[in-house]
This record gives C-alpha cells, structure tokens and sequence, in this order.
C-alpha cells in the first residue's frame, strides 16, 4: 500500500533523520532509575537490540545528568533526553544526547518569575550549540495551564493545539527547525483528533506519535494501533512510540509493537477500525519510567485488571500511574485514578482525593469505590 506521508521538514536525530519521507522513526523509553548505570545500560542495550532507533532518557536531577555520560560512553544508540521542571539541566546533558524533549506544561515549576519564552529560547539555544534535536512535547494531562483557561473545561484539544502552536512560533522566530512536535492523549480517539489538526495547520512539522499511558498488552497495543493506522494511513507521523506497561525485562516489547504496527499499515493489514470500546470499562496505566515510585506498581496494574474485570461493560475509565511526577494531574479525567508513591497508592474519584492506601488494601478499597460509581452512573 502507498501511503502519501506529509511533506514534513527533515529533522535530525543524531544518527538518523525523521520527517522529509525518511522511514518512520520507532523509539522507547527507559524505565529504570536512570542514576542507576548498569541497569539504565542493560535497558538502552536491550531497546537497541530490538530495534530502537532512538531511546529516550528521563533525567530530573544533576546525579541522573552525570549517569548520563557513563550511560553515552556505554552506548551506542540514538539518545533522547526527557526534561521535566528542571529545564536548565538540558545545559548539562545536551552534549551527550542526540534530542531533548520538553513538556510546555512543565516551564512554569521552576523559576516562575520567568517567561516561559525565555526558557525555551535558553533551550534552543542549547540544543543549537550541541546539534540535538528538540521535542515539543504536549501531554494531555499536563497542559499548560495559562492555555488550560481559555478553552472550555471540556475541551481538552484546544489548550494543546494552542500550546503546541505558540511553541512552534516561538522556535521558529528564533530560526530553530531541527524539532518535532507531540501531542499525546491516553485516548486513542483524541489522539488522532489532536494530530490531524496539527497536521492540517502545519503539514509541514513533523510529529512524534503516541498513546500516553495506553497500558498493559494486549489492549494497550490495540488502542495505539487504532491511533496509528488512522493517522499514518493518511500521511501523519514521522516517528513513533508504542507505550505499554510491562516490566523492565519486556521493554523491547514496545518496539516490536511499533514495528509490527508500522509493518502491517504498509502492507495494508490496516483492521477495520476498531472503533476503540469507549462504552466498556477502561483501564489505562501509565509505561513506567524511570520516575515509578514502588516496583509493585506493574502488578498492582495488573492486579486492578483482574480484579475489575467484572465490570466490563460499564462505561468507566480507571487511571493507574506510576509516580507523583504525572500521576495526579494524568487521573484527573479517569473516573477513578491510582497514583503510586512509595509506601502508599493514592486514591481519586476524578480530580477528588480519597486518601492514600498501602498496596495491600488498596484494591478493597477500589472496588468498593467502583461499585458506587457503577451505582452512579446507573441512576443517571
Ligand atoms: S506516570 Fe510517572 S512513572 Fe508513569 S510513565 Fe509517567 S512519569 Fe513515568
């Protein structure tokens, strides 16, 4: 099948370029600690064995910066570096990455008194100097908040069309070109929204693809291949990243979904659309990353699966997460959310807190909080 792809600008990504009708990029990220230098080397080595072209790093202090350079020296692949609030530590690693990506969201934790603007130029500035890519990276559930409130509370597309779009102007006014831009959403449904629109606007930005915290496989490989085939069927999407919630020894698994993916759109073996259940029960939960607080957290995904189970033709939407960084602002939109500390799961109905619970209790206490909503949403 000829899919006539977006005439996207080439961006360069270390060793290999997306956009441009370069060959769809498939990347992954690393979940473990990334401080953690033997374990963070064994993952990146295990992701290229699998095909990654590109491995994305998260690093949220200086001691993950300074793990990052042995990490390099021991590696080979294509390094992206994940920023949260700290955006000035992308000073510090850009030599020893190929791509940097920031989250708008995250611009206004550290050093409000600054413009966000002038973060971002302090960033493009530093990505220039190191020859790296950059990655706009947009996320529903942490969208920028100055955005947030000139939409409707139920329109989630227009903040993160309007922040992608502002960011794009801003690199672009500082003649910077060599970035992508991505706008994820843990629904696959808006997830090929939000893209097409972008892409209409500028046909010419390459996108980074994705479905944030699309969970366990098999259904998170099912709600990302819905996004995919809808989107590169019609020319969207330079690059990739299938995210599932496995355990650290299966993250290879995320590239093999990609290339399986990418493989059957090309021959065709585009399923009808499944027209992804939002009536039934669903559960997302986040990839895990280096950030997840508590190993149980993989099983307790798991175990929320098997234990809801009997609820599967209710229309309700349970949120699991891994960690503080994005769990309470990723459940705010699930009806019920888990968001794992250490010692303790938090629970929410929506954005409410319910309390915090220790993982032996804590799926007594969803259940019982499922039932009510079953109750609730019943009685209209
Ligand atoms: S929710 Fe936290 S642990 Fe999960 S992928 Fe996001 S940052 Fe990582």
């Amino acid at each position: 099948m000829t899919i006539e792809r977006n005439p996207t600008r080439s961006v360069t990504i270390g060793s290999i370029k997306i956009g441009e009708k370069h060959p769809i990029a498939v990347q992954s990220m690393t979940a473990t600690h990334t401080s953690d230098i033997d374990a963070t080397v064994e993952q990146v080595q295990a992701l290229t064995a699998a095909g990654a072209d590109v491995v994305r790093i998260a690093v949220d202090s200086p001691r993950d910066a300074e793990a990052l350079v042995e990490i390099r020296r021991q590696t080979s692949v294509n390094i992206s570096v994940d920023l949260q609030e700290n955006y000035r530590l992308a000073e510090v690693v850009a030599a020893n990455v190929d791509k940097i990506r920031y989250n708008p969201g995250h611009l206004y934790h550290i050093e409000r008194e600054k413009k966000w603007q002038e973060k971002v130029r302090f960033i493009a500035a530093v990505a220039r100097d190191n020859n790296c890519a950059l990655r706009v990276g947009v996320n529903c559930g942490s969208v920028d908040p100055a955005k947030k409130e000139l939409f409707s509370e139920d329109d989630s597309i227009g903040p993160m069309l309007a922040s992608a779009w502002e960011h794009c102007e801003l690199l672009e006014s500082e003649q910077f070109e060599n970035y992508c831009v991505s706008l994820k959403d843990s629904d696959p449904l808006k997830v090929i929204e939000v893209n097409r629109m972008f892409a209409e606007k500028r046909p010419d930005i390459p996108l980074h693809l994705g479905v944030t915290e699309a969970g366990l496989p098999p259904d998170g490989v099912i709600k990302t291949r819905v996004a995919f085939e809808q989107l590169i069927s019609r020319g969207i999407g330079d690059t990739i990243r299938v995210s599932l919630t496995v355990p650290n020894d299966r993250k290879g698994e995320e590239i093999a979904a990609g290339r399986g993916i990418l493989q059957d759109i090309e021959n065709g073996r585009v399923r009808s659309v499944v027209n992804f259940n939002t009536e039934g029960l669903n559960i997302i939960s986040c990839p895990s990353c280096s950030r997840v607080e508590n190993e149980a957290f993989i099983q307790l995904a798991e175990d929320v699966k098997a234990m809801t189970a009997y609820a599967k033709t209710h229309s309700v939407t349970i949120a699991v997460m891994g960690c503080r960084v994005n769990g309470p602002g990723e459940t705010d939109d699930a009806d019920l959310g888990l968001w794992c500390g250490p010692k303790y799961v938090n629970l929410k109905k929506g954005p409410r807190e319910l309390g915090r619970y220790e993982y032996d209790v804590i799926l007594e206490r969803l259940k019982a909080e499922l039932d009510i909503v079953i109750d609730e949403k019943r009685q209209g």
